[in-house]
């Protein structure tokens, strides 16, 4: 037997018991004629003692032990005099009488803290040994505790769990595909799904009526920290529903996980915002509601008082900084250049300061007198001691810019707290989305979602106006899902690849067998996918979502660990007809 107990479960009550315990070395001290080790495995940490005084042999053993050394011992729960209540075992120890080696280990090459050393390449390439750390750890748990729930949730409300292929055909949802060859077809490839969007219609087709599934979605992007060439989502679907009934079904859900997962209750239902409305107030289509400071448009009352910037501008907006009107030249300065970096682009940043004195500063003094500075005050509900920032120019440039000063305001004023959730639905997403790049219509959310019926006219005469059957949610600002209510009518359904450009065989060759299921009565449905990554670092309150996957990719998409992608050998590239351009960067 390894071990009768886990090194996290001995209590104060367990005085006296022999035991026997297995785990990896955290440490070891020696104090006079006494060794402590810290024993640790995935429960928890035991403090082990060796006396010189009564067993020699023994002590000289634990002191050759080097960290994360995998030892047996066999000994007596006793109370500790030095007691550490920090730690559950803290008021124990085990008096050791055998001490077994089980496996050496070489010096780690980071320290297995919560506070590691290693930098983050080097825990990628270990991640076995990162994997051991208590943060990392408790985020995988967190993540099983998560997916429990999830299924546990759906199940409940009868959602059939099923698995759809991973060796499919491209997926529309506006990323590369990885492709796999084929070797028993020749020049031919299938696409690893970006979604199992596709299939999961099918099911309702095939009369499936919910069904879900916690499945892993490839896309072939760019990468960044909160984003993974491979993904997993909680995918969904339902038949016979309307929005409400998904938006209700899957609030439920998103309830159940901050209940049962973090214990919090959410009074009310969750806040409901038009994109639209989204745009206009805080600039982008996934607001963080932890903070107001909404954006107001100032257009009507700032233009043609001889400011040519202002005049000259399509839109015109401003924020209100609660109690920054004292802000000083250097801090407005550090401002100017966040908003100028290239990623926000805004020419200049315009401010008002109400100062605590009453009296008024601003950087466009010579052209406006102070009852048009307070207008605009009285437009954004300033009031002395706040700050007002502007920008202008066309206006969703501007509304964008607008949405990163607002968020590194409230950065800033520490109004995102991490403690704090804040969900909220956007609904009523555009259908299309005009690129001027390609100068086309693309799908906003992607093929299959439904225009608003009252919208439908429009898609042939005017199709950006056209408004989606589309949603996601938000939480604090980052997109934690989104689904759509589907075209399940095949005439609707060939319009909108019309629309989008594919010509009528293209459309057959690539969505040919979903028109042809179309045929033979499809249920109205529609569903919705999360993000179970960006979800658990939400709930973990972590930015990026490496941390709470096992073993994930570089931000150049490499598995450190296992050193892939990698090159493959000649006759595997000749059995799947394959030739390898030399690469020029080499
Ligand atoms: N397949 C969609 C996505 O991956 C989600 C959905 O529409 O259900 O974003």
């Amino acid at each position: 037997m390894y071990r009768t107990n886990s090194c996290g479960e001995l209590r104060i009550s367990d005085v006296n018991k022999e035991v026997v315990l297995s785990g990896w070395v955290q440490r070891s001290r020696e104090l006079g004629g006494m060794t402590f080790i810290d024993l640790r495995d995935r429960y928890g940490i035991t403090q082990l003692v060796f006396d010189m005084e009564t067993n020699k042999d023994l002590c000289l053993k634990a002191r050759s032990l080097n960290r994360e050394y995998v030892i047996q011992v066999k000994g007596k729960v006793a109370e500790r005099s030095n007691k550490n209540l920090n730690i559950p075992t803290g008021e124990i120890e085990i008096i050791v009488t055998e001490l077994n080696i089980l496996n050496a280990s070489e010096i780690p090459p980071f320290t297995i803290i919560s506070d590691t050393d290693g930098g983050d390449e080097l825990r990628m390439k270990y991640r076995y040994l990162d994997l051991r750390r208590e943060p990392l750890k408790n985020n995988i748990i967190l993540r099983h505790r998560m997916s429990q729930e999830t299924r546990k949730y759906l199940d409940n409300q009868g959602f059939l769990e099923i698995e759809t292929p991973v060796l499919i055909k491209s997926t529309p949802e506006g990323a590369r595909d990885f492709v796999v060859p084929s070797r028993m077809n020749p020049g031919e490839f299938y696409a690893l799904p970006q979604s199992p969007q596709t299939f999961k219609q099918i099911l309702m087709v095939a009369g499936y009526d919910k069904y879900f599934q916690i499945v892993k979605c490839f896309r072939d992007e760019d990468l960044r920290a909160d984003r993974q060439p491979e993904f997993t989502q909680i995918d969904c679907e339902m038949s016979f529903v309307t929005q409400d009934d998904i938006l209700n079904t899957f609030e439920g859900l998103i309830r159940h996980l901050f209940k049962t997962v973090k214990g919090i209750e959410f009074p009310g239902i969750f806040e409901r915002m038009p994109y639209q409305e989204a745009l206009e107030h805080y600039g982008c289509d996934k607001p963080d509601l932890r903070f107001g400071m909404k954006i107001t448009e100032l257009t009507a009352t700032a233009k043609g008082k001889g400011f040519t910037i202002f005049d000259n501008a399509g839109y015109i907006g401003g924020i209100c900084a609660k109690g920054c009107g004292e802000y000083s030249r250097k801090q407005l300065d550090e401002l100017t250049e966040f908003v100028k970096k290239p990623q926000i682009g805004a020419k200049g940043l315009i401010y008002v300061k109400l100062q605590d004195d009453g009296t008024i500063k601003s950087s466009v003094d010579k052209f406006y007198a102070a009852e048009d500075l307070l207008r605009w005050a009285g437009q954004c509900h300033a009031e002395k001691g706040d700050l007002l920032l502007i920008l202008s120019g066309e206006k969703y440039h501007t509304l964008n810019a607008l949405n990163e000063l607002r968020l590194e305001m409230g950065n800033r004023l520490g109004l995102r707290d991490k403690n704090i959730y804040k969900p909220l639905w956007v609904v009523d997403f555009p259908l299309l989305e005009w690129d001027e790049e390609t100068q086309r219509f693309y799908a906003k959310h992607h093929p299959f979602t439904s225009p608003k019926p009252e919208d439908t006219d429009k898609l042939d005469t005017n199709p950006g106006e056209v408004r989606a059957n589309a949603y996601d949610l938000v939480i604090n600002g980052v997109e934690i899902g989104g689904g759509s209510i589907r075209i399940h009518n095949k005439e609707l359904q060939q319009t909108m690849f019309k629309v989008l450009g594919f010509t009528a065989e293209e459309a057959e060759r690539q969505f040919g067998f979903l028109m042809n299921a179309f045929r033979y009565g499809a249920p109205p449905h529609g569903g919705i996918a999360f993000g179970l990554d960006r979800l658990v670092s939400i709930f973990a309150g972590l930015d990026s979502i490496r941390d709470v996957i096992a073993f994930p990719k570089n931000n150049t998409g490499r598995d450190m660990m296992i050193d892939t992608p990698s090159v493959i050998s000649q006759e595997q590239l000749k059995e799947l007809s394959l030739k390898i351009e030399p690469n020029p960067k080499s």
